[in-house]
Parts: C-alpha cells; structure tokens; sequence
C-alpha cells in the first residue's frame, strides 16, 4: 500500500516557518508584510476561498485587505482598484479571485497587476521568467504540489515525469518547475494517443484535470508518486464528495506514494501564496528572505 503524504502537515510546518520569517521581519526590518485580495462577485467557492486565505495570512502574521465588490463592477472600475493597490506601499502581494464574471475580461486584469506584486504567478513577466529559469513570482498549486514531490522523492534529478494537464495555472507551471527540477517531463492532455500507456512511464505522476476519478490504479507504475491536484465534486451514496482525478482505491495500492483528496495538495496552495507574498515584501525592499 501506499505512503499516504500528508500535504495538511506539509503546509502546517510550512506557515510555521513562513510565521516566524515575518516576526524576524517585524523586529529586525520594522514592517510586515500584506497581502490584499479582490473578490468581484457572490460565487460561493470564491467566498471560502478568499476567506479561507485572509484567515491564513492573519494567523502568520501578516497584514491581510479584502475587497469585496459587487458582481456588477466594471472591468474600468476593477482596473483602478488594481492600480491603487499597485502604488500602495503597503500591499506586498495582490490576488484577483478568479473566475471574475464574464464580462471582465480576466487577462486584461492580471496583466495589469505590478508583476513584482502578482503573488499568484500569472503574469506574463512572471510566466517568462519561469520558462527562462530566473527567479520569479510562482504559481501556488504548482509551487505546492513540486514540494511535496521533492519530500517524498528528495532530489528530482532525472525522475521521468508525466502532467497529465496543460492549464496555464497548472500544468504548464508545473511542467516548468519539474523541468528546472531537472526531471524529464512529458506533458499528456485530452488529445493524448494511450493516456494510460504514457501515465505508465512514469515515476512520477501530477495529474490536473478536473476528470473525478480518471487515472486508474493498472495505469500506475508500481512504485510511482502520485501527486493528485484535482479537486471535483461528486454524488456518491446520495452524499456530496469530493474526490481527486485518481481513482485512490485502486492508485494507493500500486503506487508508491500518493496525495489524499482532501488534504494533500489543496493545503499547499494558500501556504505557498504566503510564502510568495514574503518574497514579494522582501524583494520590493532589497531585503534578503529570511529562511522558510
Ligand atoms: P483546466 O480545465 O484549466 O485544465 C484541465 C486540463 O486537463 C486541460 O489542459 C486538458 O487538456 C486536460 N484534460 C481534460 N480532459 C482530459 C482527458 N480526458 N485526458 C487527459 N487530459 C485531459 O483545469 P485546471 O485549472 O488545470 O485544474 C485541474 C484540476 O485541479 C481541477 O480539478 C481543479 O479543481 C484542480 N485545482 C486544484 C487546486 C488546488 O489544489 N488548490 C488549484 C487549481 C486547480
């Protein structure tokens, strides 16, 4: 059977340390980091999750803003928000609750977030940067799902690889980093020929689709790591569920290792954000991160 890994203990230790790199930035620098959020809208997921994280970032000590505007805001009216958390010197890190309604348009929104200040790693310059191996602002999930890689797998160095997804939020980023990782990556999506016979090659296997249930046990190579991004919702016995894009029954029993849903990448994600807003308050003030 399969090592469950444990991303809620994982994150939990990592906002301990992100907790204690703020109090040495309180006391020896003389600020404190913030991070704002801009939610446009009622959709109910958004509202947990914006909740969830100025709750986080409040218990690591840092300073937390939340936006809240209504569903009907103007794409003009969001941009201004935008520029006015750019030239605060308070704000460190900004985040635009995706999705934003249908008639903002979202790239023009994320682009103009101050690339130094885009904690979710969506902007172009960061994006670039990524893929030309320079120090940037990194998506969370993918940031999140690779350290938990590297706990269980150590060193990365020539682990064959297969991400299954070719999202811009996470397949692809995780691609990036797995290949900095020095990992031979393959990326496998909806047009790929024998899904399962490609997932078998792999050591390691990040699956981000969105399919409840899709990777089966038999398609696993015996040992393999499975780092199981997927969160879907689904009926089972007249209850709601969520599950991963693993078939976990089948997965735990011949992989080496794999993520529970919940509770092994999902922790990761807000963990990571602030340790990204920690970075961004430290390079905005030419300041050496402290240890995290
Ligand atoms: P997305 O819909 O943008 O992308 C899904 C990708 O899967 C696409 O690239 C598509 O080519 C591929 N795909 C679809 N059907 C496929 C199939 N049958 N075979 C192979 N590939 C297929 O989704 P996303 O934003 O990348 O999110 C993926 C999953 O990860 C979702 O379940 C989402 O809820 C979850 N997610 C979790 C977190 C978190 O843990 N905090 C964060 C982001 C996304």
């Amino acid at each position: 059977m399969a090592k469950i890994i444990d991303g809620k203990a994982f994150a939990e230790g990592l906002r301990g340390r992100i907790a204690k790199a703020v109090d040495v930035l309180k006391s020896k620098h003389g600020f404190t980091p913030g991070l704002a959020v801009v939610l446009v809208g009622e959709d109910p997921a958004s509202k947990v999750y914006v909740a969830n994280k100025a709750k986080q970032t409040v218990e690591v000590g840092m300073n937390s803003w939340e936006h809240r505007l209504p569903a009907e805001t103007s794409e003009k009216d969001l941009l201004a928000m935008v520029e006015r958390l750019n030239a605060d010197p308070a704000v460190d890190g900004i985040l635009v609750q995706l999705p934003l309604p249908k008639h903002i348009d979202s790239t023009k929104v994320l682009t103009a977030i101050a690339p130094a200040k885009d904690v979710d790693g969506f902007h172009v310059v960061n994006v670039g940067k990524l893929s030309t191996g320079q120090d940037s602002l990194v998506p969370c999930t993918p940031v999140g799902s690779v350290m938990l890689a590297r706990d269980v797998l150590g060193k990365l160095d020539g682990v064959e690889a297969v991400v299954i997804g070719r999202s811009n939020i996470v397949g692809k980023p995780v691609a990036q980093l797995l290949l900095a990782e020095n990992c031979t990556v393959t990326i496998a999506h909806s047009r790929t020929k024998d899904l399962p016979g490609v997932v078998r090659r792999a050591d390691l296997v990040i699956a981000a689709v969105g399919r409840p249930e899709m990777v089966k046990g038999d398609w696993l190579k015996p040992g393999a790591t499975v780092i199981d991004v997927g969160i879907n919702r689904i009926e089972r016995d007249g209850k709601g569920k969520l599950v991963g894009d693993c078939d976990f029954a089948s997965c735990e029993k011949v992989a080496g290792a794999i993520t529970p849903v919940p509770g092994g990448v999902g922790p990761m994600t807000i963990a990571c954000l602030l340790y990204n807003t920690v970075k961004a308050a430290c390079a905005a003030r030419g300041i050496n991160q402290p240890e995290m």
